[in-house]
């Protein structure tokens, strides 16, 4: 028989569990809305992510340097292009010996199979973005992903000799993306990215894509890698030296995604 004290005391502990779990449950919806609200402009704020996901959504695969160890491995990815401004940006980049990752739009690469074919040989890594970029053309169909994807690959291959499976969904995979169109791009070898640092480049358009994007960096720095969202635009080439003399000055290293790597993805899928 327990004491009347112990009854009490385990009814008061029970209690207590019951209210945490209803505040958390609360503060996750909250986080929930917050998320969808920022994501429809391709930008989703990363933390409202992690605190959604206990940042548990994906892992990555490290390449053990010491670079890893101190957080100062980068991955610039550039999407929507090649644009006109590509051309700059890979001088830029060739510029500093930094490298990045393009996730293309099928159209795009049509129009500008040249500047398509000077990314892969210049030693970035070329990524599909789909072809029409519209949230309900994209994710319209179980199958429609896929099918973007698939155009998006062989113009590509056309282009560059290069069959890539690396993929970033418009406006990023959450929370658009169903579990069973993630399956069946899953089933076909893609490798789904999204990204870690938004530099919000397509809404800031001036210098605070730099600031805000070293800011979100020196808040990460107990992370080994860093996934950074920048767009293939005009805009953004105008600004990003600044941010890539801080990389260079701050000791980061950049390097392009590969399809050996597990992608980071916002959600577990
Ligand atoms: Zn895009």
């Amino acid at each position: 028989m327990m004491c009347p004290l112990a009854i009490l005391l385990f009814l008061v502990i029970i209690d207590s569990e019951k209210i945490m779990s209803t505040s958390s449950k609360e503060s996750e919806e909250v986080n929930n809305e917050v998320l969808e609200a920022d994501l429809e402009g391709e930008q989703g704020s990363l933390e409202d992510v992690e605190e959604e996901q206990g940042n548990n959504g994906s892992e990555e695969v490290e390449e053990s340097t010491g670079a890893e160890e101190e957080g100062k491995v980068v991955y610039l990815t550039f999407d929507d292009g090649p644009t006109p401004a590509t051309g700059k940006l890979l001088t830029l980049l060739n510029d500093y010996e930094m490298k990045g990752t393009f996730f293309t739009l099928a159209p795009n690469v049509n129009q500008y199979p040249d500047t398509t074919k000077r990314i892969v040989d210049e030693g970035h890594a070329i990524g599909l973005h789909g072809e029409t970029h519209q949230l309900e053309n994209f994710y319209g169909t179980a199958q429609s992903p896929v099918n973007e994807m698939v155009e998006n690959q062989q113009a590509v291959a056309t282009a560059t000799g290069v069959k890539t499976h690396l993929i970033r969904t418009p406006y990023g995979s959450h929370p658009h993306l169903t579990h069973e169109q993630y399956k069946i791009l899953q089933e076909h070898g893609f490798k789904l990215w999204d990204w870690q640092v938004d530099s919000n480049d397509w809404k800031l358009r001036d210098q605070r894509l730099v600031s805000t994007t070293i800011e979100q960096l020196e808040k990460r720095a107990h992370e080994s890698s860093h996934v950074l969202l920048f767009h293939d635009s005009e805009i953004t080439v105008t600004h990003i030296e600044e941010l890539l003399v801080y990389l260079r000055d701050n000791g980061y290293e950049t390097r392009i995604l590969t399809e050996e790597m597990a992608p980071f993805h916002f959600v577990h899928y």
